[in-house]
C-alpha cells in the first residue's frame, strides 16, 4: 500500500460539486484517509476576470501503481467533462498527484513529487493541514517548513472547513 496525496481544484461552477463528486469517485476506488478543508485562491497567471479556484487535498492509500493512479485521476477528470486540456486555463476539475509514498518518478507522463507543489501556496496550505510533518522526498523538508519558506504571495482563504 502506498500513501498518496492528491490535489483537487475547480474554477468553474458548481465548483464545490465538482470537488465533492471527485472525492466520491476517489472513495470508490481508493482508501480515503483524510481530507483537508476547502480553500479559495484567485486565479494565478491567468486572464483577468478568470474565476477563482477552490482547492482541497486528500490523503489516500492504494495498491495501484503510480501510472495506474494517473490513469484513474485522468478518468475522474474526464467524468467532470474537463473539456479544455490546455495548461493555465479554467477547468471543471484538475486532479494532480502530489506525492506517491516517498517515491521519485520522472517520466514524460508523470512527475512525482509534483514539480510545482512547493512553489504554490494553494497546494501547500491544504496539504499542510493534513500532512505538515510529511517529508518531501527530494527537498528533504517537511511540508510545514516548505509552506513557511514559500514566497508565493497568493492569498489562500479558508472557504469551508470540510468537503
Ligand atoms: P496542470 O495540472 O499543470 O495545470 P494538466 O492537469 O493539464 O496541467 O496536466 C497535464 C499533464 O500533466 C497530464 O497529462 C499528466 O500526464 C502530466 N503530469 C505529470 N505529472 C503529473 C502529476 N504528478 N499529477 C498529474 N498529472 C501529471
Ligand atoms: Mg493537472
Amino acid at each position: 500500500m502506498k500513501t498518496c496525496y492528491l490535489l483537487l481544484g475547480s474554477n468553474i461552477e458548481p465548483r464545490e460539486k465538482y470537488l465533492y463528486n471527485a472525492v466520491s469517485a476517489i472513495e470508490e476506488k481508493l482508501l480515503l484517509k483524510l481530507c483537508s478543508g476547502i480553500y479559495e485562491t484567485e486565479a494565478w497567471q491567468m486572464a483577468a476576470g478568470t474565476n477563482s479556484f477552490l482547492n482541497t487535498v486528500v490523503k489516500v492509500e492504494t495498491d495501484m501503481s503510480a501510472l495506474e493512479l494517473l490513469e484513474f485521476t485522468q478518468q475522474v477528470e474526464r467524468l467532470a467533462k474537463r473539456a479544455d486540456k490546455k495548461k493555465n486555463t479554467s477547468r471543471t476539475l484538475d486532479l494532480d498527484i502530489l506525492l506517491y509514498g516517498d517515491e521519485v518518478i520522472e517520466t514524460p507522463k508523470l512527475s512525482i513529487p509534483h514539480p510545482r507543489m512547493h512553489l504554490r501556496r494553494f497546494t501547500l496550505v491544504p496539504l499542510c493541514e493534513i500532512a505538515a510533518d510529511v517529508i518531501h522526498p527530494t527537498l528533504h523538508q517537511a511540508i510545514g517548513e516548505l509552506l513557511n519558506q514559500c514566497t508565493d504571495i497568493c492569498e489562500v482563504r479558508p472557504y469551508a472547513a470540510t468537503i
